[in-house]
């Protein structure tokens, strides 16, 4: 049965529940795989298919694409039940595909572009990347560096784009790149499908978390794409993909509160059974207080991330602020509350057949993926007049 508080019941509905059980019931068949997973560093192309047949893949996608229409309500169920996979690579993986390469194709996409590259995405059919980053820089979007230039009706597209989540099967990319002068002014979106002339893939990158999602590095020379593969309007890109990083940083908020809480719970379960001293561990009042602090911690984070989601479902321009503290709080919570639940499980904490081993080296990305905790603090201390 899903985990949701009395008070939630006002927000879920039956139906919602409904799909949270779906959510969960296939969450818990990849769960069995996920530590193999990891170390092969890949997971079977088959899950996109999956997670699209259930719908997870274009929850707020216009139906005549095959989504289902639904607000970010149906959203938190889906990244709260998923962390049940025990594999935030695998989630990751899904979550660049349903909520962060996806949605600007759903916004500003045409209708044959929407046909072309958003309806088999939604069925899970072709794999989706987001390519924003950059070795010069991840940080710093509005300096990106790869080139669109345009030749006729088409872009002739030169540069390369580093870090990408589902980079190495991708069969199109959500591609930002530099259409104008420099600086935020001259960035544009489009869509880039990988089967083009001049586009290659680096190596798969070797990660510390994670792992079980390809992390790779794209080339682009003299690739050419038809100038209708646009997202929007030339040159107004770098807004959009701003706007895009609301929706992706609060679906990491939602996918790191809810993990951080069943790893809580799971420390608790297991501090029951574990005695040490001649009683369980979670006799010792040094663990309760901790666990209790992390609970807090934990249901102030989720409070955060609810807000936020209330005030996206209602007007997105309105959550920038609690999009942002969202992520900011929970990510950087997230590394101590793993950090203790780690060490709740003493040495088999440190094997990697415990999941909480690995949900520690995942956390660590929050910080840093989707925009860094810094960056966070430098788009708050802008909202805040600092
Ligand atoms: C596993 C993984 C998956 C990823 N997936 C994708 C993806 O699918 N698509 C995509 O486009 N990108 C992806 N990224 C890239 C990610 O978004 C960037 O790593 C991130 O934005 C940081 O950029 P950077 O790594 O270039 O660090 P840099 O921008 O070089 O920053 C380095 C350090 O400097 C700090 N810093 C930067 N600016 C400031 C400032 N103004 N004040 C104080 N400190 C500052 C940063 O916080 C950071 O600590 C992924 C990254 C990883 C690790």
């Amino acid at each position: 049965m899903p985990d949701v508080r009395m008070q939630d019941k006002e927000i879920f509905t039956p139906e919602h529940l409904e799909f949270r059980k779906t959510v969960r019931r296939f969450a818990d068949t990849l769960a069995p795989h996920a530590e193999a997973w990891d170390e092969e560093g890949i997971f079977p192309r088959e899950v996109f298919k999956q997670a699209g047949d259930l719908g997870l893949l274009g929850i707020r996608f216009g139906e005549k694409w095959g989504g289902l229409g639904l607000d970010w309500w149906w959203t938190v169920c889906y990244a709260e039940e998923l962390v049940h996979s025990n594999n935030a690579g695998v989630n990751m993986a899904l979550m660049v595909q349903s909520d962060m390469a996806t949605p600007i194709i759903d916004e500003l996409g045409s209708d044959e572009v929407k046909a072309e590259f958003l309806a088999p995405a939604i069925k899970g059919e072709r794999i989706a990347a987001l390519g924003v980053s950059e070795p010069g820089g991840g940080s710093d979007v509005a300096a990106l560096r790869t080139t669109a230039r345009r030749d006729g009706d088409d872009y002739v597209i030169n540069g390369s784009k580093l870090w990408i989540t589902n980079g190495t099967r991708a069969d199109f990319v959500t591609l930002a790149v530099r259409t104008g002068g420099e600086g935020f002014g001259g960035v544009s979106l489009l869509v880039f499908p990988t089967d083009v002339k001049g586009f290659s893939i680096g190596k798969k990158l070797k990660k510390v978390g994670n792992k079980a999602s390809d992390t790779a590095e794209l080339f682009f020379e003299d690739c050419r794409v038809p100038v209708r593969y646009r997202l929007g309007q030339e040159n107004m890109g770098f807004y959009h993909i701003m706007t895009n990083f609301q929706g992706e940083r609060l679906i990491a908020a939602l996918g790191c509160v809810a993990g951080m809480e069943k790893h809580v719970r799971e420390a608790i379960r297991y501090g029951n059974d574990r005695k040490a001293f001649g009683k369980p561990l979670t006799k010792f009042q040094v663990w309760k207080h901790k666990l209790v602090e992390h609970l807090t911690s934990i249901e102030a984070a989720r409070r955060l991330t609810y807000y936020s989601v209330d005030r996206f479902n209602k007007d997105p321009r309105s959550a920038l602020r609690e999009i942002t503290m969202a992520k900011l709080f929970a990510g950087d919570l997230s590394q101590r509350v793993l950090y203790d639940c780690m060490q709740m499980y003493g040495g088999f904490g440190y094997t990697t057949e415990y999941p909480v081993s690995r949900a520690w080296t995942d956390a660590r990305l929050i910080t840093i993926g989707g925009g860094t905790s810094e960056v966070m603090k430098e788009i708050l201390t802008k909202v805040e007049g600092l």
